[in-house]
This record gives C-alpha cells, structure tokens and sequence, in this order.
C-alpha cells in the first residue's frame, strides 16, 4: 500500500506520517528532507538558491547530510522552498523517491507533490491542512520546546510566504491531489488528526 501525504508547511503532516507509518508498518520518507538537503549544501557551496545551475549542483548532497540537525531550522526551510521551484531539481529528486514509494509492500512519504507527481498511483492520498495562525502557533511552540528563540508574528509571516512560493509555483505547485481526503487539523488534536487519517485509509481500502 503507498500512501501519499501532502499539505503546506507545519500542518502537522510529518508527525501524521511518522505514526501512520508506525501503525501500517510501512517505510516512511519525508521527502522535505531531501530539499532542505539542497538548500542547504547550496549554502555550504556559497552558491544561490534562487540560481538553478547552483540549485542543481547541490543535489547531490552527501547522504549523511540527511540526519544533520541544521536541516531542522526555519533558515534551511526557507532556502529548501527556494530550491526547489526549479525543476531540474525537482526532476534530480524524482527518481530517488519514486523508488522509495515502489518497495515491496508499499511506503508512505509526505512532502507537497506526493500525490500529484510522486505517486499519483497511491493507494490513499491525505492532505492535511490548517489555519496560517495554528501553525504558527505549533512551530512556535515547537521551537520555545528545543530552547529557541521565536517569534510568533515573525513564524506567521515566513509560514505565509513559504505557502505563496509553494503553491504558486509554476513546477509541482502545491495543491490537493485528485482523490485526496482532505485533514484540516486547525482544531484537532494530533490523537484526533491520526484517527482521521485511520478512518479515510480504512475507507479507501475498502472502497
Ligand atoms: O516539508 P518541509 O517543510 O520540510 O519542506 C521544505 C520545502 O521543500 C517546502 O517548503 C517545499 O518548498 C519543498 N518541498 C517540495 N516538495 C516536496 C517536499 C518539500 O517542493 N515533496
């Protein structure tokens, strides 16, 4: 079984995905990973995220890059955003996670464009959402957690901007996918968002 996860940033997705993947037993790949891999090793080169020849060049990141720390940040977020509307990136990428969906007994990967470009042949695609000021609020939250400085109306900007650059893009925008059960998780508890998600997956198995 493939299952797809898309929606904009903080929605609370990855965290969706990790524990579907748990309780399905499934692989799980959080493809954002893999473009906040380039946005960052295009830092490291010195090069220009908005420049898709520098963009392109940093797709071939060392793979230990992948569990850095730094990958987490707001900072890196946002050049992964810029890195990724060009498309040769995006095609680079391609391969890499179109293998991962194709395991023997299936995987479930989140990021923007599962569902659309990705695995358009997945056996359920989710796309969780929620209000600009909620997931502004958990990312702040998040951040206050592992002792970082934050501020709210700052997050609620970046999250902003970062939404527009996804979705108005002209390769890959962010959008739900055919098909998708729509989470909007605004008012949900994690607990609520994963029952959910149970409840749409069970209803497209036997559908
Ligand atoms: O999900 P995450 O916030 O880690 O993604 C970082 C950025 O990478 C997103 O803002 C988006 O621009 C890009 N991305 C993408 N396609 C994906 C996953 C992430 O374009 N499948």
């Amino acid at each position: 079984m493939i299952i797809a996860v898309d929606g904009p940033t903080a929605s609370g997705k990855g965290t969706l995905a990790r524990k579907l993947a748990e309780h399905y037993g499934l692989p799980y790949l959080d493809t954002g990973l893999l473009y906040r891999a380039v946005g960052r090793q295009v830092f490291l080169d010195g090069g220009d995220p908005d420049d898709g020849g520098d963009a392109l060049a940093a797709t071939t990141f060392p793979d230990a890059m992948l569990s850095d720390e730094t990958l987490r940040s707001e900072e890196t977020g946002g050049l992964a955003s810029r890195v990724s509307v060009h498309p040769p990136v995006r095609q680079a990428l391609f391969e890499r996670q179109r293998q991962f969906a194709d395991q023997p007994g299936g995987a479930i990967l989140d990021g923007r464009d599962i569902g659309t470009i990705i695995a358009p042949d997945a056996d359920v695609k989710l796309f969780v959402t929620a209000s600009v000021d909620a997931r502004a609020e958990r990312r702040w939250k998040e951040m206050r957690e592992r002792g970082l400085e934050a501020d709210l109306a700052a997050i609620a900007d970046e999250i902003r901007k970062r939404d527009e650059r996804d979705a108005n893009r002209a390769d890959a925008p962010l959008r739900v996918a055919e098909g998708a059960f729509v989470i909007d998780t605004t008012a949900m508890t994690r607990e609520q968002a994963l029952a959910a998600a149970i409840e749409a997956i069970e209803t497209a198995r036997k559908a």
